[in-house]
């Protein structure tokens, strides 16, 4: 079981991915928490069975301020902005940062796997053909290239690349692992 925390602005789509993901629905206005801390997703990687359990931020994202106790011992990040919403692109960087302290595995100077994805694609197309300024794919593949994480374009609503972005996210973890066992074997 693997512990993979969601995080990124207010309203970016984070309950959401995870309902599409794990219940496979998707709700207009979805009231901002689900309620529980987290949600699991059993998926298979080149054909292994991996259990996730996805953690929602439950709101407290508003007061910037999320407790460390959220980030124990997560297994890896997935960090959420809203392609359609300039601000929460900008805001990334700062999300980055907060995370940054959590990624190193305890005890150790090795990192955990970090993924960025920018949620609401569906959105983005609709604005775009207003004319309306959107975060641009090549925008996001530069910041994540700069953090080294992985990055993906998601939509909730539409179910676009969710179970992709958990499964990459999930690759790394295993291949992060695989690693560490090779490394204390030899
Ligand atoms: P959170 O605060 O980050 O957990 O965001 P929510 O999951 O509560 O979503 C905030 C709002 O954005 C809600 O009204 C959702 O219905 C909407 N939303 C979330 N994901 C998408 C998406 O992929 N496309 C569109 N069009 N709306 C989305």
């Amino acid at each position: 079981m693997y512990k993979i925390v969601l995080a990124g602005d207010a309203a970016v789509g984070k309950s959401s991915f995870i309902m599409r993901l794990c219940k496979n629905k998707f709700v207009n206005n979805l009231n901002s928490t689900l309620g529980v801390d987290f949600q699991t997703k059993v998926i298979e990687v080149d054909g292994r069975v991996i259990a996730l359990q996805l953690w929602d931020t439950a709101g407290q994202e508003r007061f910037r301020s999320i407790a460390k106790s959220y980030f124990r011992r997560a297994d890896g990040v997935l960090l959420l902005y809203d392609c359609s919403y300039e601000r929460s692109f900008i805001n990334l960087r700062d999300w980055v940062e907060a995370v940054e302290p959590y990624t190193f595995k305890e005890g150790t100077a090795s990192k955990i796997p970090l993924m960025i994805a920018g949620n609401k694609t569906d959105l983005r197309r609709e604005f775009e053909a207003e004319g309306r300024r959107c975060v641009r794919t090549d925008e996001g593949h530069r910041l994540a290239r700069e953090y080294d994480a992985l990055f993906i374009e998601t939509s909730a609503k539409e179910g676009d690349y969710i179970l992709e972005a958990v499964t990459e996210l999930a690759r790394l973890l295993r291949t992060t692992e695989d690693l560490e066992v090779r490394n204390v074997g030899m």
